[in-house]
């Protein structure tokens, strides 16, 4: 069997590794393409077959995983007599793990063959997640389509759960994300409190992760603001996507939404400031600027 990955970036990287492990026990050929030349290198480097273009790997894939930023890349590739839709085998699957737009991820499927199987398969856990292997995936799939895949799909995830039927894995993801995004724009106001009263945040960290404010942003965003690193696992660009498609979502289906609304407004600030390239924690650095207190010096003042 053929299984193609397309989208070797932060989220890629690391699937497209742990499935090639699958791959190999499995006698499956794992094809991959990004446009970044040293993505496919690295994934050539472990074993996996470089595809030409979407055309050719469609064309040979029985299986599609694609890992791309948002619905622009994934259509692109997806319409046109070199796309996917056109190109993908009679009977082929097509996990679509990106965060995206449901309306956009819909109208493919309209235009698609009724032979082809279009998966919403979206995924949480970081990029360290992807290379460990521990992401939790979110499926919006048909029952027996997910028993035939679960075992391939352990090989890269700690988790992958049938959320519904399609649309469903995306909508889950977005509703994850929508807390996820309320919290870690809260920890830039906790810190500062902190650093205002002149706390050790080192210790002040200690204690929120031992609290009942804890939390995986907790645990894992306070640290990526305090070494001033910002997490350039993932990009304030795709944040501000994600808070995008979480507003459009609540408008769709009538929830009022005062705190991402809020948050949506920050993030839409900290592109124009900082560039869709910045790491996403620079959303904390918009409240440093304003209160003129920088959160890493604040540690390294009790460090000292
Ligand atoms: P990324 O920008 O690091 O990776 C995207 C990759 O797609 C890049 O390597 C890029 O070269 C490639 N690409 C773009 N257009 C292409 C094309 N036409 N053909 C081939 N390759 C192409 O993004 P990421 O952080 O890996 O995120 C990927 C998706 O997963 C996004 O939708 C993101 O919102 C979602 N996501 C990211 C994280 C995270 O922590 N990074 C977590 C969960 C979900």
């Amino acid at each position: 069997m053929n299984i193609g990955f397309i989208g070797l970036g932060n989220m890629g990287r690391g699937m497209a590794s742990n499935l090639l492990t699958y791959c190999q026990t499995h006698q499956h050929q794992l094809l991959v393409l990004d446009l970044n030349q040293s993505a496919m290198d690295e994934l050539v480097g472990q074993g996996a077959t470089a595809a030409n273009d979407a055309q050719t790997m469609a064309q040979q894939a029985d299986i599609l995983f694609t890992s791309l930023p948002s619905a622009r890349e994934i259509g692109e590739l997806a319409v046109g007599e070199q796309g996917l839709l056109e190109n993908l085998k009679s009977g082929a699957v097509w996990f679509e793990t990106s965060t995206n737009d449901l309306a956009a991820w819909q109208a493919l499927i309209d235009q698609a063959p009724s032979d082809l199987l279009m998966v919403d398969a979206p995924v949480t856990g970081g990029a360290e997640g992807a290379a460990a292997g521990t992401l939790t995936m979110l499926l919006g799939i048909e029952p027996t389509l997910f028993e035939q895949h679960q075992e391939m799909l352990a090989s890269f995830t700690n988790k992958a759960v049938r959320m519904g039927p399609s649309g469903a894995g995306y909508v889950s993801k977005l509703c994850q994300l929508h807390l996820n995004y309320l919290v870690a724009q809260g920890i830039g106001e906790t810190l500062m409190l902190g650093a205002r009263a002149d706390l050790d945040l080192g210790t002040l960290y200690q204690v929120l992760q031992k609290s009942c404010a804890q939390s995986y942003v907790v645990d894992n965003y306070i640290p990526k603001v305090l070494d001033g690193s910002y997490d350039p696992s993932f990009a304030l660009g795709l944040a501000n996507k994600d808070m995008r498609l979480i507003t459009e979502l609540a408008a769709h289906l009538k929830v009022p939404t005062k705190l991402a609304d809020t948050v949506y407004a920050d993030y839409q600030e900290a592109v124009a400031r900082f560039g869709s390239d910045a790491p996403h924690l620079k959303i904390v650095q918009m409240l440093e600027d304003e209160v003129g207190v920088s959160l890493p010096s604040s540690l390294a003042k009790h460090d000292k």
